[in-house]
C-alpha cells in the first residue's frame, strides 16, 4: 500500500508536469454486491445466535452516506453473565482440556476462512467503520488473518515459547475492542487468548460490531466448540459488566485513557490480570539528513492514513528547522493531491470519520487550534457533503503547551514544530504524558539508535511510519497503558508461567 501510495505520487507528478488541470481520477467503487448482510444481529453465546434478554437494539450506521445499515443487539448485566458462563464451561469442559495441536488446528481454520471471506470482511469493514476500502483491503484484513496464522502456530509449541516453564491458560478473558481498526483488534484479541487455551468473551465498539459478528460467523462456521468464543454487543455498560463480571479471569482493553483508568480502579484489588493499551500523541521526528520525499510520505501514512483514527499516529511533527520550510512546503504540496471522499472507492486515501460525534470532537480541536493563535492549511479538496469527513489539517506555530499539541484528538490533524538539537527533539517529544509511539526519519544509523533509547515510546519505526507485524510486540508506556499486543510478549499476557 504504501508502494502503491508512491506511484499515485509519481503518477501525479508526472500529470500536473503535462498539463495541471486534466488529472482525474475516474470513480472507482468497490462493489458490495457479494457481501451477506442480516438486517438484524444477536448475539453470539455458547455456539448460538441468541436474542438479547431485553430484546433491544441499536442502529449501526454507515459513516460514509449515514444510512443504517443494520440493528445490533444490546447486551445488558444478564446476557453477559450468559456469555461468561458459557466461556467458563467451555474453558473447563473442552478447550482447556483438549489437546493444543488440536486448538491450533481450529485457529489455523478460522485464519483460512478468513482469507477465503477476505474480500467480504473489507467491504463491511468499510461500510461499516469508514476507513478507505485500500486500508480494510491491504492491511486490516490480511494482518487480522496473520495474526490468527502466528498464533496458531504457538498453540503446540508454548514450552518452546516459555522454555522450562509451564504456560498455563488464566481461564475466561474479557476483551473489548475500540472502533478504529474493528476486525484487526478482534484478531489481535482472540488469537493469542485461543492459542493459549483461554475461552472469551469480546465487546467491540458500538459503531463498528459487524466485522466482530462476521467472525463470529466464521467461528461458527470453522466448528468451534460453543462457547469458546462468545461476541456479546452493546454500548459502554456492556463493556463495563464484562470488567465487572467475577469470573472473568484476565481483561483486555484497547481504548481511551478515560476508559482506561475506569477500568483499572475496577479491577483494582480483584485477581484479574489485565492489559491496557490506550491512546497517544505520537512524534515524527525528521531529521535534516532525511530522505526527504520518503519521510513527507511517511507523515502522511502517519497520520492521514485512516482518517488519523490511529493510537499510534504521527499527530506531533517535529522538523529540524534548516529543512523545515522545505518539509512543509513539499508536505502541503502532498496533502493537496489526497483524495477526500467515497471510502468504497479504491482511489480514496481519506475515508469517513467514523461517527458524527468523533467529527464532533475533531472540529473542536480545529477551532482550539484556531483560537490558540496557531496557523491552519487544509487544502482546497471536494469534501462531500453528505457523510462525516475531514480534510487533511496542518497547523505551525503552535506551542508545546497547546491543547493541539498535547491531547489526542483522533483525526486527520497534524501539529508541527521545529528544532534545532538533538537533545531539544528528545525533551519536546517526550514532553506528553502519553507514550505509544514515534518515527524517527535520518540517514545516520547511530542516531537512530540514541534516539530508541532516550524516547520514552513503546514502539520506535525508523525511517517508515506504521507498520505492523503479529510476530512484533505493540503497546505503550505511561498514559498509553501496560502490557504487550502480539509476538510472544502479546501471548504471554494470556498464561500463567509455573
Ligand atoms: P473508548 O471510548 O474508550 O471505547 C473503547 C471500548 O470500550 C468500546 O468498545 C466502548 O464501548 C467500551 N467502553 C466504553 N465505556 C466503557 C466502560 N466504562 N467499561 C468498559 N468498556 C467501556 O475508545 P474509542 O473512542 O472507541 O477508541 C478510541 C481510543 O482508543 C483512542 O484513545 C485510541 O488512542 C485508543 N486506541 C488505542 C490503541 C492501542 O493499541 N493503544 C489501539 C486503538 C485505539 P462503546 O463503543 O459502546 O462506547
Ligand atoms: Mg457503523
Amino acid at each position: 500500500m504504501y508502494t502503491n501510495r508512491l506511484i499515485t505520487l509519481q503518477l501525479i507528478k508526472m500529470a500536473k508536469k503535462t498539463n495541471k488541470n486534466t488529472w482525474e481520477l475516474a470513480p472507482a467503487p468497490e462493489s458490495s454486491g457479494h457481501i451477506d448482510l442480516k438486517k438484524q444481529y444477536e448475539l453470539f453465546i455458547d455456539g448460538r445466535w441468541v436474542a438479547p434478554k431485553k430484546k433491544k437494539y441499536f442502529a449501526t450506521t454507515n459513516p460514509a452516506n449515514e444510512k443504517k445499515i443494520a440493528n445490533i443487539a444490546y447486551a445488558d448485566e444478564s446476557d453477559v453473565d450468559l456469555a461468561v458462563a458459557a466461556a467458563r464451561k467451555a474453558f473447563d469442559g473442552v478447550w482447556s482440556k483438549i489437546a493444543p495441536s488440536e486448538r491450533a488446528k481450529y485457529i489455523y481454520r478460522i485464519a483460512r476462512i478468513m482469507q477465503e471471506r477476505s474480500r467480504e470482511l473489507a467491504v463491511i469493514e468499510t461500510m461499516d467503520g469508514g476507513k478507505p476500502i485500500r486500508e480494510s483491503r491491504d492491511v486490516d484484513v490480511p494482518l487480522a488473518a496473520n495474526h490468527f496464522f502466528y498464533n496458531a502456530g504457538w498453540a503446540d509449541k508454548l514450552e518452546y515459547a516459555f522454555p522450562t516453564k509451564r504456560a498455563e491458560p488464566l481461564g475466561v478473558a474479557g476483551q473489548i475492542i475500540p472502533w478504529n481498526f474493528p476486525l484487526l483488534m478482534a484478531a489481535w484479541k482472540i488469537a493469542p487468548a485461543l492459542a493459549a487455551g483461554n475461552t472469551v468473551v469480546l465487546k467491540p465498539a458500538e459503531t463498528t460490531s459487524l466485522t466482530a459478528l462476521k467472525l463470529a460467523e466464521i467461528i461458527e462456521e470453522a466448528g468451534l466448540p460453543p462457547g469458546v468464543v462468545n461476541i456479546v454487543t452493546g454500548h459502554g455498560d456492556t463493556g463495563a459488566a464484562i470488567v465487572n463480571h467475577p469470573d472473568v479471569n484476565k481483561v483486555a482493553f484497547t481504548g481511551s485513557t478515560g476508559v482506561g483508568k475506569i477500568i483499572q480502579n475496577a479491577i483494582a484489588g480483584t485477581n484479574k490480570k489485565a492489559t491496557l493499551e490506550l491512546g497517544g500523541k505520537s512524534a515524527n521526528i525528521i531529521f535534516a539528513d532525511a530522505p526527504i520525499d520518503q519521510a513527507v510520505e511517511g507523515i502522511v501514512n502517519g497520520i492521514f492514513f485512516n482518517q488519523g483514527h490511529v493510537c499510534c499516529a504521527g499527530s506531533r511533527l517535529f522538523v529540524q528547522e534548516s529543512v523545515a520550510e522545505l518539509v512543509i512546503k513539499k508536505l502541503k504540496d502532498r496533502i493537496g493531491t489526497l483524495i477526500v471522499g467515497d471510502p468504497m472507492d479504491k482511489n480514496t486515501d481519506i475515508g469517513a470519520i467514523n461517527s458524527k460525534e468523533q467529527l464532533g470532537i475533531i472540529n473542536k480541536y480545529i477551532k482550539i487550534g484556531n483560537e490558540e493563535g496557531a496557523e491552519m492549511y487544509q487544502p482546497s479538496c471536494n469534501v462531500p457533503s453528505k457523510g462525516y469527513f475531514c480534510p487533511p489539517t496542518l497547523f505551525t506555530n503552535v506551542a508545546q503547551s497547546s491543547r493541539i499539541v498535547q491531547e489526542e484528538i483522533f483525526g486527520p490533524v497534524l501539529a508541527i514544530q521545529t528544532f534545532r538539537t538533538i537533545d531539544e527533539v528528545i525533551q519536546k517529544a517526550n514532553n506528553t504524558p502519553y507514550g505509544l509511539a514515534a518515527g524517527v526519519w535520518t540517514d545516520k544509523g547511530s542516531r537512530i539508535f540514541n534516539l530508541t533509547t532516550k524516547l520514552r515510546a513503546g514502539v520506535i519505526w525508523a525511517n517508515t511510519y506504521n507498520k505492523f507485524d503479529p510476530t512484533s510486540p505493540f503497546g505503550g508506556y505511561k498514559e498509553s497503558g501496560f502490557g504487550r499486543e502480539g509476538g510472544l510478549h502479546g501471548l504471554s499476557a494470556y498464561v500463567k508461567l509455573v
